[in-house]
């Protein structure tokens, strides 16, 4: 419900952003006549039998894939351990090049693929390991094999872990201390201003776009923050690509915040959201 609702909250797109997405929906045949310009942001969500062609593109023809209909908006994969390995695995190099090449005998097509990655899980088979609630009915086999799914170079790429706790029934109350997409947007789009301004003269628009180099640049740690940093590094024994990603997330934590420098809580916030590395792969 969640994921669904992050369109919402998404800055809206720039005129070039959605004459660039209708070509691809165009060209996937996939574009309404009734819509001639897209200007919502896509929010694609393939069954977990998607095959590797119709995720990534190709085919006889190659037409562009979900990875490619979602280009600056949301793919989501529902019960992320359910689909193939092998075609979670494709997914690692578009994540990180924003481009898919599909190569053929005559000629090799370059689709852009620049989307927001979400995904859903379960903690285990059954689906209450880790839970107050009720014991978990998994042995510590059946748990490893279902996470095993999920490589560690993927889960890698995923900027924020986050568990969810069950919503009891009491909860679903509109009523109180909600906070509206609307407000919420407002809050994306200043964080989005500030980073445009930031990066204005080297070609860039956001935080996550920075290399290693520019994260040296722009992700300035005090030396508190260092320390804490160094100490999350080894407990959890994070990779160099986990490393820079908390960097990237506290610098837009900083941002949300409206704070030029980013200060001990927001690193410590963008380090809870690697929780996964800290319940499967950490100690
Ligand atoms: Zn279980």
């Amino acid at each position: 419900m969640i994921s669904r609702r992050l369109p919402t909250i998404l800055p809206d797109m720039t005129f070039e952003e959605s004459l660039e997405v209708t070509k691809i929906h165009s060209i996937a045949g996939i574009l309404s006549a009734h819509t001639p310009l897209i200007s919502q942001r896509p929010f694609r969500h393939p069954h977990h039998t998607i095959s590797g062609i119709s995720l990534v593109g190709g085919g006889k023809i190659p037409k562009p894939g979900e990875i490619s209909l979602a280009h600056f908006g949301v793919l989501y994969f529902d019960e992320l351990p359910e689909f193939n390995k092998n075609t979670l695995e494709t997914l690692r190099g578009p994540l990180e090049d924003k481009e898919i090449t599909i190569s053929r005998v005559n000629a090799s097509i370059t689709y852009p693929c620049n989307f927001m990655f979400i995904a859903s899980m379960n903690p285990c088979p059954c689906g209450y390991y880790g839970s107050k609630e009720k014991p978990c009915s998994c042995t510590p086999d059946q748990i490893k094999k279902y996470i095993g799914k999920i490589s560690g170079p993927l889960l890698d790429r995923i900027d924020l872990h986050i568990e969810v706790s069950p919503v009891k029934f009491d909860n679903f109350d509109n009523s109180k201390n909600t906070t509206d997409s609307k407000t919420i947007k407002e809050r994306v789009n200043s964080a989005r201003k500030i980073q445009q301004e930031r990066y204005k003269n080297i070609g860039i628009f956001s935080n996550s776009e920075l290399t290693p180099k520019l994260i040296e640049k722009y992700c300035i740690l005090d030396t508190e923050s260092k320390k804490i940093l160094n100490a999350a590094f080894s407990s959890l024994g994070l990779s160099a690509r986990a490393y820079s990603r908390i960097l990237k997330v506290a610098r837009t934590i900083a941002d949300l915040d409206n704070s030029e420098n980013i200060k001990v809580h927001h690193l410590t916030e963008a380090i809870q959201y690697r929780s996964l590395d800290r319940k499967y792969w950490g100690n």
